[in-house]
């Protein structure tokens, strides 16, 4: 079957479709299907919206946005961190409303959920530019407000399907602005090359689209939308934030107002006791625990695919390791 045989142009059309409808957007949005990850987008960004030495600012808010920094850094522009949770280490989000962008600055980027420290914005900064937002590892978890944003993007292998595709909205208004020739902009790092061959300039990756496809459609169907599935997935995330906040053994590690839904990380009493219970875990069939690896500790994601049940039995699981090992941490 050919790339632009109608089974796959329907395809791509009907994502987009799904994806309109989910997450409000008007025609003033394209949406896009891109490859390259999130990673990807950290480089075009820069490439699409500024030129050299232009102002780019964004926020620190962990390990994600710095390597969204590093960048433009590379690329020569104009680079201010106008915001930062770096003196907590991370464990918070700055107060969104308290963020300013630089006079001039061509746009503000935010990552919205920071999947290894496990902290969240409630809502994107009002900056007066536009606003690009890294949403990998909470877009589409729950209620979105596009007038928010210029633009917001995530790769799929969290809450929307499987490695390979990335989904990007934007506003033609940003497309419109891009002043980058040739020389600078390569056609397939171009947003525009995407958004006027509907996704399909060069060959897409057409199963990874076909579950994201999936993905949309059985939120559509099972939750009627992303508010009902929000709510559903704040429950998870209450269910294992209540236990760890009664829990004297874990310790949660992201400050209450900053907790994300999707990624819930926290310590145990010892070195020791945090490697006994990755084992323990991964006997029990509970896969990939252990924190990011420029972080140490636990984590738990509960994305889109992560059950309510699934989250009871972590807990029961993690009830039963405390009380097992109580002693040993109090002997700590
Ligand atoms: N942004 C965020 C918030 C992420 O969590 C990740 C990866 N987990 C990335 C960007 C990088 O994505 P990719 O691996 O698709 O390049």
């Amino acid at each position: 079957m050919g790339h632009r045989a109608p089974e796959i142009e329907g395809l791509i059309g009907d994502t987009a479709a799904r994806t309109r409808r989910l997450l409000g957007l008007s025609a003033d949005f394209e949406v896009l299907f891109l490859q390259g990850g999130g990673s990807l987008q950290f480089a075009m960004i820069p490439m699409n919206f500024s030129a050299v030495g232009d102002r780019v600012d964004y926020v620190d808010t962990g390990y994600w946005a710095r390597k969204s920094i590093a960048e433009p850094e590379r690329a020569g522009r104009d680079v201010a961190i106008v915001a930062s949770s770096a003196d907590r280490a991370y464990r918070y989000v700055p107060p969104a409303a308290s963020i300013a962008a630089r006079p001039g600055a061509k746009y503000l980027h935010v990552v919205t959920n920071n999947t290894v420290e496990g902290t969240q914005f409630r809502a994107l900064p009002p900056a007066g530019i536009p606003v690009i937002a890294d949403m990998s590892s909470d877009l589409m978890t729950d209620a979105f407000d596009p007038s928010a944003c210029a633009m917001a993007y995530a790769h799929a292998q969290k809450n929307i399907g499987i490695a390979g595709v990335t989904l990007v909205i934007v506003r033609k208004s940003l497309l419109d602005g891009i002043t980058a020739g040739p020389r600078e902009l390569p056609a397939i790092l171009d947003y525009r090359t995407h958004a006027a061959h509907g996704s399909n300039y060069h060959t897409p990756p057409t199963f990874s689209l076909y579950v994201t496809w999936l993905m949309l459609g059985w939120i559509e169907e099972e939750f009627g939308g992303l508010a009902a599935l929000g709510t559903v997935n704040r429950r998870k995330a209450a269910t294992l934030y209540d236990f760890l906040d009664a829990s004297p053994f874990y310790r949660p590690l992201a400050e209450r107002g900053s907790r994300s839904v999707t990624n819930v990380t926290f310590t145990l009493p010892s070195e020791r006791l945090h490697c006994r219970f990755l084992e323990a875990a991964d006997k029990a069939g509970f896969v990939g625990l252990a924190g990011h690896r420029s972080l140490g500790g636990c984590r738990a994601s509960l994305f889109n695919g992560v059950t309510q049940e699934a989250v009871d039995r972590l807990v029961g699981f993690m009830d039963d390791f405390a009380r097992r090992n109580q002693q040993e941490a109090l002997s700590e």
